[in-house]
């Protein structure tokens, strides 16, 4: 796996510096918003790693609820634009006033985060935040509002912690790019497994 590296974005120091400065930040958000039992979303599968993370330096009592959207099928590399597939799982279908931090992975065309928040709100969320771990450098993302970003990154394709390619590389600890070869062999079925 690891030598289907092509550059290392962000390594995994950076990462846990990152994170542990963004849940500071967000805990005092939640503190001055009176927010002291936040209910925290987690978007599966890509934010698992990063919500694990972030939410062991929360000091509030949270409950959470993870919920299931997929707007990206197999093996392709951008989002499909047209439809989100997939449904809210686990969530209450009455929110109740609840004060929402949704976490997602990586905020690209701004159609999962914006479809989440819609529906937050529907259900009857008292209020709703948004946090991710990447943010694309690409006008789409730039234009969609998201309350916490722990980093910006150029407009190319990564995996690891938590982002994944086919469902691989989501354990790499570091966030990175694979080489063209990695990528071209499984988008054209030449290869079977990544690596392989
Ligand atoms: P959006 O709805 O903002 O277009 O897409 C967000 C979703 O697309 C992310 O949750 C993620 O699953 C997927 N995605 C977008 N860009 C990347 C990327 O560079 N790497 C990986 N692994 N997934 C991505
Ligand atoms: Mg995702």
């Amino acid at each position: 796996m690891e030598t289907d590296i092509d550059t290392v974005l962000i390594d995994r120091a950076e990462i846990a510096i990152r994170v542990r400065e963004l849940a500071a930040q967000i805990a005092g958000d939640l503190a001055t918003a009176d927010v002291r039992h936040p209910t925290i979303v987690p978007i599966l599968t890509g934010s698992f790693i990063f919500a694990a993370d972030l939410i062991r330096h929360l000091p509030n009592y949270v409950q959470i609820r993870l919920i299931s959207i997929s707007s990206y099928p197999g093996t392709a590399m951008v989002s499909q634009g047209a439809t989100v597939k997939g449904q809210l799982t686990n969530l209450p279908d009455h929110l109740g006033g609840s004060d929402v931090l949704v976490i997602d992975d990586i905020l690209d065309s701004g159609r999962t985060l914006r479809l989440v928040v819609e529906t937050l709100e529907r259900r009857g969320a008292g209020s709703v935040r948004t946090c991710v771990l990447l943010r694309k450098q690409r006008p789409e993302a730039m234009a969609t509002p998201v309350d916490y970003v722990a980093f910006d990154i150029p407009d190319v394709f990564v995996v690891g912690y938590g982002l994944d390619f086919n469902d691989y590389y989501r354990n790499l600890p570091d966030i990175v790019s694979l080489r063209e070869e990695v990528i071209e062999g499984a988008s054209d079925g030449r290869a079977g497994l990544p690596g392989q």
